[in-house]
């Protein structure tokens, strides 16, 4: 457990990343920040992968607090730190650094982040047959975190080969099934019809800087979406993806990742200061920050 914090001692958080800019985690945190009373700040850190060891051993070396870690440095911060929580061990990735009594420790909010927002959204994904599109870091997270609590899971992934490494790392990992599947028509309309959740943990559907917003879905458009199920978009930025309009026009249910992305955040900010994060603050700065406001 930290320590509480003094009130009026002023520390610094951040994120390291490349790039940072379109971020809304210095929005989120600044929010909660200002709301418990607490002097801090967080700010983005652009970090190239070349620097990246050097930028680490700078948050221990001003005693910074910690900080979270974004794309592309969620693995190769791994080598980087003292100590790494079990998830963070499991899932192969770090999205948030502490330092404590000088020593940085790894931790991997995404895994518990998901399933808060999963079970807030109405679903318990216990015995659930759940299919989840994508095998890239975030998809290890919601892997890890559903076979913890028994869902019964299939990784499907654009290149195969990937979705099945992730179940060789992370099949020992929990109590629930998993199993690797080619993400192709022939397979989801195999799957589908038995589906009772369905996460999107690819990052197609994702607003780019290059290119604006996205209509493009990873559910193929041959394929009927499982009426029954619940979809779950781990993409925020838009807030209603073309991912969730199918799942809807099917009669399913559709959430999108923003309280995902709030959770994540709140147990960083909880592990850093030792206060109870204020979500509903959170969530309304990332909603503003995401709306250009
Ligand atoms: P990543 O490691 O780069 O993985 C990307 C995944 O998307 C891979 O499985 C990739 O398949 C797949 N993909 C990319 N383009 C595709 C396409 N055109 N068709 C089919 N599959 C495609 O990325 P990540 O870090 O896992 O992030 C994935 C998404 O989750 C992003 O949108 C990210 O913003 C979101 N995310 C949200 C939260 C949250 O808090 N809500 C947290 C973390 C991440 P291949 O292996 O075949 O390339």
């Amino acid at each position: 457990m930290m320590p509480a914090p003094r009130p009026g001692i002023a520390r610094m958080t951040g994120l390291v990343g490349w790039p940072v800019e379109h971020s809304v985690s210095p929005a989120m945190h600044n929010a909660a920040y200002a709301a418990v009373g607490l002097d801090w700040c967080y700010l983005p850190f652009p970090v190239p992968p070349e620097r990246l060891a050097e930028a680490i051993a700078r948050v221990r070396a001003l005693g910074m607090a910690g900080v979270n870690v974004t794309v592309p440095h969620k693995q190769a911060v791994l080598s980087l730190m003292d100590e790494l929580s079990p998830a963070a061990a499991a899932i192969g990735a770090v999205n948030t650094v502490i330092v404590a009594d000088g020593r940085l420790v790894g931790h991997n909010t995404d895994a518990a982040g998901f399933l808060r927002a999963l079970r807030e959204a109405g679903c318990e994904p216990t015995g659930l047959p759940t299919l989840v599109l994508g095998a890239g870091g975030a998809a290890r997270a919601v892997v890890y975190a559903l076979l913890g609590v028994g869902a019964d899971v299939t990784v499907l992934n654009r290149t195969p080969q990937r979705a099945e490494a992730l179940v060789h790392v992370l099949a020992a990992a929990g109590v629930g099934m998993l199993r690797a599947a080619p993400l192709d028509v022939a397979t989801l309309r195999a799957l589908a019809p038995r589906a009772r959740l369905v996460v999107n943990a690819t990052s197609v559907g994702m607003w780019r800087v290059e290119a604006g917003a996205s209509a493009a879905t990873p559910w193929p458009d041959a394929v009927p979406f499982p009426s029954g199920a619940m979809a779950y978009d781990l993409v925020y930025n838009p807030q209603e993806t073309a991912f969730m309009r199918r799942a809807r026009a099917a009669g399913a249910r559709a959430v999108g990742g923003l309280g995902m992305l709030v959770y994540q955040g709140a147990e960083a900010f909880e592990r850093w200061t030792g206060v109870a994060a204020p979500v509903d603050v959170m969530a309304r700065a990332c909603r503003s920050a995401l709306a250009g406001g």
